[in-house]
């Protein structure tokens, strides 16, 4: 444990400066990535840790690091970040917490006087929204290696504006190759955006890491016939035999609980007529579990429902896999950092589990790598409504300095 203090007011102040850029009138946030407003936070944050002795870096797909020297400038840095872009209608933490927790613990150990062996970078990753450029993750994603930085540059938001020209525009197509640098490890604090930790009365949570998700497009066809003429026994209803896969389905989410989350979330019925039986439906199927195994067992035994509900109707059946994110795993040395800081410092933690993908989740791939979730209002996020208190943020914080001085250390 390194003897220094979190400043909760200076951390809040913070968030409330940062949240007057691109506030909205129902008490969100709109700053899209890459726009004027985009450039301002940046700018703000550039500033904020220029004053506070950090020299600032930025490469070519435009992420921000902010170094705070070691005492082994050759040593490999420990890193800390998140995003500052936010949804259309977003919140005031949501990735901004991240960035905010990291220069508090840089101003609180400037505060204390005290010098950790290897460098701390603070990190400001670019579009991790994917709101205007229907991407996501894109500044991790490029510094991870996946995709090129060509392919990022070249992506375009629905007016025809690039990437690469919107960040030249802004001032923030820098001249650092992206990634290809060793890390030392890596360390993202984030609000929960779920309701589980506030519905609990716990502080920290400790993540375990993301779950992995697979997406599928369903068809069933039967065939359409008169709603008055035809009688039950000879009916063919494709809507019928949707309604009953999403019921099987939903059973299917309940026998593996607590982990699964599955969603049949859109529909489309053909002709779509209230006196005609439905002669096709068309819906998907969002599933997501922390295990990679487990997901792959839930994908087959919703098959084996469908199939069996489609083969008793007669109704042919089309199951079509439209995407596949693998679940991550942290580190499990990250993660015992993680939950030995909260236990030190006296704080209520549980491990968790993150439902929604976040920057961390690329740099899993080449660092160590563990997350610190605070709890946020009723869970609300990507939402105007957004709220956090400000001890739970500076408790993050506080957890945070600790693994990082730690991880520093080492
Ligand atoms: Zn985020």
């Amino acid at each position: 444990m390194i003897d220094a203090r979190v400043n909760e007011d200076r951390l809040w102040h913070s968030h409330m400066v940062m949240a007057k850029i691109g506030a909205t009138p129902g008490g969100g946030v709109g700053r899209l990535a890459l726009t004027d407003l985009d450039r301002d936070a940046r700018d703000l944050f550039v500033g904020w840790c220029q004053e506070a002795g950090c020299r600032v870096r930025v490469d070519r797909i435009g992420n921000v690091f902010a170094r705070r020297a070691g005492t082994d400038e050759s040593a490999a840095p420990v890193m800390t970040g998140s995003h500052l872009d936010t949804q259309p209608l977003g919140g005031r933490f949501d990735g901004i917490f991240g960035v905010l927790a990291g220069l508090e613990v840089v101003r609180a150990l400037n505060d204390a006087g005290i010098a950790t062996r290897r460098p701390l970078d603070v990190v400001v990753w670019t579009d991790e929204e994917g709101a205007r450029f229907r991407s996501g993750v894109m500044g991790s994603g490029v510094f991870r290696g996946l995709g090129t930085l060509e392919d990022a540059l070249a992506m375009t938001d629905e007016a025809g504006c690039s990437v690469g020209d919107e960040l030249a525009r802004i001032g923030y197509a820098g001249p650092e190759p992206v990634g290809g640098f060793p890390i030392h490890a890596y360390f993202e604090a984030h609000i929960e955006q779920g309701p589980v930790l506030e519905s609990e009365g716990i502080v920290i949570g400790v993540v375990e890491g993301a779950q992995g998700s697979r997406r599928f497009r369903v068809t069933v066809e039967g065939e359409e016939g008169h709603a008055g003429t035809l009688p039950m026994t000879l009916r063919r209803d494709a809507l019928l035999g949707a309604a009953r896969m999403i019921d099987a389905i939903n059973k299917v989410a309940f026998r593996h609980q607590p982990h699964p989350v599955i969603t049949a979330g859109a529909i489309h019925v053909r002709p779509n007529s209230p006196n005609t039986v439905p002669g096709q439906a068309v819906f998907t199927i969002d599933s997501r579990h922390p295990d990679a195994a487990v997901l792959a067992a839930i994908d087959e035994e919703m098959r084996a429902a469908c199939a069996a509900i489609a083969e008793a109707g007669g109704l042919p059946l089309r199951i079509e896999q439209t995407s596949d994110n693998q679940p991550v795993a942290f580190d499990p040395r990250c993660i015992d950092s993680v939950r030995n800081a909260a236990t030190a410092l006296g704080l209520s933690h549980r491990d968790i589990y993150s439902g929604a993908g976040h920057d961390a989740c690329n740099l899993s791939h080449v660092a160590p790598t563990g997350m610190i979730f605070v709890p946020c209002e009723k869970g609300i996020s990507h939402n105007e409504k957004e709220n956090a208190k400000p001890e739970d943020l500076a408790a993050g914080a506080a957890v945070l300095m600790q693994v990082l001085a730690e991880w520093a250390a080492s």
